[in-house]
């Protein structure tokens, strides 16, 4: 990292995979401006991930990359005076011991259901070409009405999955969920296939074939469909199916083909679950998020057909391009909803943030031009 960076705003999502982190960082020559008695900071937002079980990698960067930019670096690298970072997940409240101790950090804890949401409206407000569409192998972007983006569901696929009935800032309903998520896919793929990570197993799927362990309706009817209620000899009537009958042992089956099965019936059941609880309350637009997606095609288009086929087209899935942030880019947008007057002024932890209105009084961040690489936002902020 660059020794001229400055880094503010640091806010964690400590989940129980992985560990997602937003921070700000100014531009190499901090160029500041003031309007209207504020200080304005341009620079970008930056995302990083580590997994859970090996928090030492994060506490590791946080004392190189973060604490050092923003200037709180110690001889024995732990701050002296008291650090308050956004923090939001069950690991805000599991390890808060771990970061005091470790890096001096106090945990300014956010509810994790409020930062999701936070994050997902701030992502569509702010970010022009955040969200898309994807079905048939076609990626659209999808243009959002500022004045008519509620109500929405958002389904948020990460080691479980949570589904949450939007209806604007900071209302919202988690009307569902299922214990089926990316945990389950990771957790039995490994089982199953012996892989060692999650990307591992993604490259394994990308080579397989579910048919030959999934029962499809195909298998059942000879090969005809079932077009009386409108089942294509094609579609999945079984996960796993074929398996009781072949006579096989796990060791017959190609791990690749083992993987595609297990991801198409994770993505399709939360597909299936999403679709019923937007029927229930009338939604159209279901938004996908959590770091399970991973912008995996098969997996945005198993969803997206899941959707298509059970709404008959009436709903829309989406997606997101900072799908795994959402949790962390809503703790990192209240640092601008509170003033922190019990907290130590201090350059790291801005005493209160007001990130850039538009105009239309949203207190949000507004993207200065297009993301650039993969994943950094650019932005400003202003300071007060
Ligand atoms: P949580 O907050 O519960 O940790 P996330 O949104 O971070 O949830 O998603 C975790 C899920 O993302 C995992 O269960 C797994 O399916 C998937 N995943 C994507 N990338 C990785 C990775 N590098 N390591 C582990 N799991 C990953």
């Amino acid at each position: 990292m660059d020794s001229t960076k400055k880094i503010s705003h640091l806010a964690l999502d400590i989940g129980g995979t992985l560990i997602k982190l937003v921070y700000f960082s100014a531009n190499g020559d901090y160029s500041e401006e003031s309007r209207n008695g504020c200080s304005v900071v341009h620079g970008k937002l930056c995302f990083a991930k580590f997994e859970t079980r090996k928090i030492d990698d994060c506490l590791e960067f946080i004392r190189f990359n973060i604490l050092h930019h923003s200037g709180v670096q110690h001889p024995n690298g732990v701050a002296h005076d008291k650090l308050y970072v956004k923090a939001t997940g069950g690991g805000a409240f599991k390890f808060a011991d771990l970061f005091k101790e470790k890096l001096g950090i106090l945990f300014d804890k956010e509810d994790e259901m409020h930062s999701l949401v936070g994050g997902v409206n701030f992502l569509l407000k702010t970010v022009p070409r955040e969200a898309f569409t994807y079905l048939d192998g076609q990626k659209e972007f999808v243009e959002i009405d500022h004045n008519d983006l509620y109500p929405y569901l958002l389904v948020n696929i990460g080691s479980g999955v949570s589904m949450i009935k939007v209806d604007g800032d900071g209302k919202y309903e988690r009307i569902s969920g299922t214990s089926l998520g990316g945990g389950t896919f990771l957790g039995l793929g490994k089982l199953l296939t012996k892989c060692k990570s999650f990307d591992e197993l993604l490259e394994l799927s990308h080579h397989g074939n579910n048919r030959v362990i999934d029962m499809l309706v195909g298998d059942i009817y000879g090969g005809t469909d079932y077009s009386k209620i409108g089942l294509s000899s094609t579609a999945i009537a079984s996960s796993f199916g074929k398996a009781i009958s072949d006579g096989k042992e796990l060791e017959d089956y190609q791990p690749e083909d083992v993987a595609r099965s297990l991801l198409r019936m994770i993505s399709n059941n939360i597909g299936q679950i999403a679709y019923l609880n937007a029927l229930r309350f009338g939604l159209k637009r279901i938004f996908f998020g959590g770091f399970f997606i991973r912008g995996l095609e098969y997996t945005m288009d198993t969803i997206s057909v899941a959707v298509h086929f059970w709404s008959r087209g009436e709903a829309k899935a989406m997606f997101l391009r900072h799908e795994g942030f959402l949790g962390a880019l809503g703790a990192f947008t209240s640092y601008s909803n509170q003033s922190h007057n019990d907290l130590k002024p201090h350059h790291h932890t801005v005493q209160r943030a007001i990130l850039n209105c538009s105009g239309d009084n949203l207190r949000h961040i507004p993207v200065t031009s297009n993301l650039n690489d993969s994943e950094t936002i650019e932005c400003s902020i202003n300071l007060v």
